[in-house]
């Protein structure tokens, strides 16, 4: 895959405050799986490739980025897909979901209460009776595998930054980067959801599991990690009409597009912290745009119809 390109930020704001910000458009990578995502997949598909699996099989709510990642990556490399979508089948399938089927997904839905019990080993006999052997990614793609893939986000920029920012859901895309940091550099995450600290123990335990697994490697075993929790909008997947508001005048400045899961939430996040003073002079900061565009037309659709 080609390189995702870097983009600087420029704006009074940013030389107001004497540092120096850039994107890396990891979004840009492929149009229908860009971003973090096929990080997460790619290491899934060889180790599913390796033990012989023809078919993949994953978790995602209705406008998941995942699942839509998961679609084209796997017809691109020749697997059979599943999709477990949680809640009830809707009349119309949403662009996520229509995007998915149409690479070939074969969509089912389990209930809330049933997709609370995906990764238990009942649900897993279930799902082997219904559709035969399959590799099992779990949700967000956040296993070993996919903390793995997240360790080269970074690769091809080294030095060149002090400060890495990302959104967070899982983490596992945060404890791959945090894995990668030269010493002197440091990550923020941000959380998309509500009380989002327990994340940090969570990213560690990833982490973990990732040296146990792949002990050796020149990892960073002690980054600097922290967290910026107060930019979550009111939880997993809600907007407020000044994130909307923001998405748009920063798309209009700067002609990078933003979701409104993840990453306007993290470039919101960076701005406020810019203004309140938590970077010093001359710090080099990357915003790491992870993509998740896709999702954008059934969120807007979703806010077009509650207005109804
Ligand atoms: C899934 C996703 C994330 C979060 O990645 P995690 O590894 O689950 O923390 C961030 N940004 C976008 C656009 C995503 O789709």
């Amino acid at each position: 895959m080609k390189k995702a390109p870097l983009q600087p930020l420029s704006g009074e704001e940013i030389t107001g405050r004497r540092v120096a910000a850039q994107v890396l458009r990891t979004d840009l990578l492929h149009p229908h799986y860009g971003g973090n995502k096929w990080y997460k997949l790619k290491y899934n598909l060889e180790a599913a490739r390796e033990a012989g699996y023809e078919t993949v099989l994953t978790f995602g709510g209705a406008f998941s980025n995942h699942i839509a990642a998961t679609a084209a990556a796997a017809a691109q490399h020749g697997f059979h897909s599943i999709g477990i979508i949680r809640g009830e089948e809707q009349e119309t399938l949403n662009p996520t979901l229509h995007f998915a089927r149409g690479q070939g997904m074969h969509l089912h839905y389990f209930s809330r209460e049933k997709y609370r019990h995906k990764h238990e080993t009942q649900t897993e006999r279930e799902l082997q009776a219904l559709f035969g052997r399959f590799y099992s990614i779990p949700e967000g793609g956040s296993n070993v595998e996919g903390v793995r893939g997240c360790t080269e986000i970074l690769s091809d920029i080294g030095a060149g930054f002090d400060t890495v920012m990302v959104a967070c859901g899982t983490g596992s895309t945060l404890a791959g980067i945090a894995l990668s940091l030269r010493p002197g550099q440091r990550a923020i995450g941000v959380p998309v959801f509500r009380n989002g600290h327990f994340l940090e123990t969570e990213i560690r335990s990833q982490m973990a599991a990732f040296l146990e697994r792949y002990p050796g490697g020149a990892w960073n075993q002690e980054p600097s990690l922290s967290l910026a929790c107060d930019y979550h909008f009111g939880g997993y997947a809600r907007q407020t009409p000044e994130l909307f508001a923001f998405a748009a005048a920063f798309e209009k400045e700067h002609g990078i597009p933003l979701d409104f899961v993840y990453t306007s939430k993290l470039f919101y996040a960076f701005y406020d912290l810019l203004r309140l003073g938590a970077f010093r002079q001359d710090e080099r900061i990357l915003l790491v745009h992870t993509g998740g565009l896709q999702g954008n037309a059934g969120i807007l659709a979703r806010q077009e119809g509650s207005k109804d």
